[in-house]
């Protein structure tokens, strides 16, 4: 069996195997797909220490330091089922069962997409999904947010104080986001905001030129033109696949304690499908570290 099993090979599972593998004990890492979700990411400009590089390149580079180590990869393969018996159980999708002494699940989060034409064809182009990342790209130009939920009304406060104009497109009659984000965001000059309308689509040509939407009162359709489109809907947890003995917030966000452990012992969690506060990529490498520090921890006590 493994010693530690981390289940993602995005940057919080490479961290995890590296820690892990440092202490000289059995790694393994199982990811659907290596690399993570900075397979999609552009220019990547917050990771501290390297001032500008593209996710594709940082995978690599995630890549060439797993493989200084010796730890098993197994990429292109699913986990479907955790169990904890004497051991712990990973089951792929294959069928093969992988046993191992401790588990830390790094399987990460998506975006939630709108599913308005423009959205997949502009991403990168205009198109983003986190404004600490992709906001200061558009310095002094217009841009949306969809959705007026506490994500979406945060993003857009944050924006407003990097761009000329925000416009922020809300499905219902009323914002859902707290009071106190709705209050500053309505105390900023330059913010608008659209309520109870329906984004149709995303225009542009080879970049986001504008938005179309309906409003659901009058079903009339508008148009604005501008450049960017920050899609604020929700970051779903890849977490769907354990079962439920594993603790998870309503989210779906699996709940980990300051070592990285869940309620499960033995069984470790980090990056973006844990219920940490923030989504980045060097707090994702960070929780790796610490979880696989966790299961290390665990190790030499059980
Ligand atoms: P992920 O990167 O999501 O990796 C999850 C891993 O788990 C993948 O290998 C996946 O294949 C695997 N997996 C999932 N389910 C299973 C399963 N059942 N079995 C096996 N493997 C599974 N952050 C920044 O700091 N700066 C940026 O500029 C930035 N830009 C971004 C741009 C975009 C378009 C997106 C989408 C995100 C961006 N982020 C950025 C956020 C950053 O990418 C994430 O915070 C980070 O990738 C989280 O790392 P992770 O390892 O926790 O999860």
């Amino acid at each position: 069996p493994f010693d530690v099993l981390v289940v993602g090979g995005g940057p919080s599972g490479a961290s995890a195997a590296v820690y892990a593998a440092r202490k000289g004990i059995r790694t393994g890492l199982v990811a659907e797909r290596f690399g993570g979700q900075i397979m999609d990411t552009m220019g990547i400009e917050n990771f501290i220490s390297v001032k500008y590089t593209e996710g594709p390149k940082l995978a690599a580079s995630l890549e060439e330091h797993v493989k200084e180590y010796d730890i098993d990869v197994m990429n292109l393969q699913r986990a479907t089922r955790l169990e904890k018996k004497d051991l712990i159980e990973l089951e792929l999708e294959n069928g093969a069962v992988l046993k191992s002494k401790t588990v830390i699940l790094s399987t990460g989060a998506r975006w939630r997409n709108v599913g308005v034409p423009g959205e997949a064809e502009f991403k990168n182009k205009g198109v983003a999904y986190c404004p600490h990342c992709d906001g200061p790209l558009f310095a002094g130009k217009h841009v949306a947010v969809i959705g007026g939920g506490n994500s979406g009304i945060e993003a857009a406060i944050d924006l407003a104080g990097i761009v000329k104009h925000v416009t922020v497109l809300e499905f219902m009659p009323e914002l859902k986001a707290d009071t106190v984000l709705q209050e500053r965001l309505y105390s900023l000059p330059n913010v608008t905001v659209l309520k109870n309308v329906q984004t149709k689509e995303i225009t542009g040509t080879d970049k986001v030129n504008g938005i179309s939407y309906i409003d659901r009162a009058t079903e009339e359709v508008h148009h604005v033109d501008l450049e960017g489109v920050f899609v604020q809907i929700g970051l779903v947890p890849n977490t769907d696949w354990l079962g439920e003995s594993i603790e998870r917030t309503r989210m779906g966000e699996i709940v980990v304690n300051k070592h990285g452990a869940t309620n499960i012992p033995g069984v470790f969690a980090a990056g973006d499908c844990t219920d940490s506060a923030y989504k980045q990529i060097i707090i994702s490498m960070g929780s790796g570290a610490t979880a696989a520090l966790g299961a290390f921890d665990y190790l030499i006590r059980n």
